[in-house]
């Protein structure tokens, strides 16, 4: 066996220049930045709490348009987005 050990120097790899391409950025235009309301919006799942097999709604349901709408949640009373149906939280 003899190792035949061919060395590969006659092709001088040029070192390539970078050349320096001034890059034209485009001019951003800074849109004002739209504040979003943030929406504390955890969807319908939020309003249900698995507990085993047990479901509880965390939130009451329209008394109006039945199981399956829920009320939104305020301070002193709920009120149904779907037929504005309200009714207020007796302590
Ligand atoms: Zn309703």
């Amino acid at each position: 066996m003899s190792k035949k050990v061919t060395k590969k120097d006659e092709t001088p790899t040029e070192p390539k220049v970078e050349e320096k391409k001034e890059e034209v950025k485009p001019q951003k235009v800074e849109k004002p930045k739209r504040e979003k309301k943030k929406r504390i919006e955890k969807g319908v799942h939020a309003m249900y709490k698995v507990e085993g097999e047990k479901v509880t709604r965390l939130r009451p349901t329209c008394e109006r348009c039945g199981p399956g709408y829920f009320m939104g949640d305020h301070k002193d009373r709920y009120t149904c987005g779907h037929c504005g149906f309200t009714r207020y939280k007796t302590h």
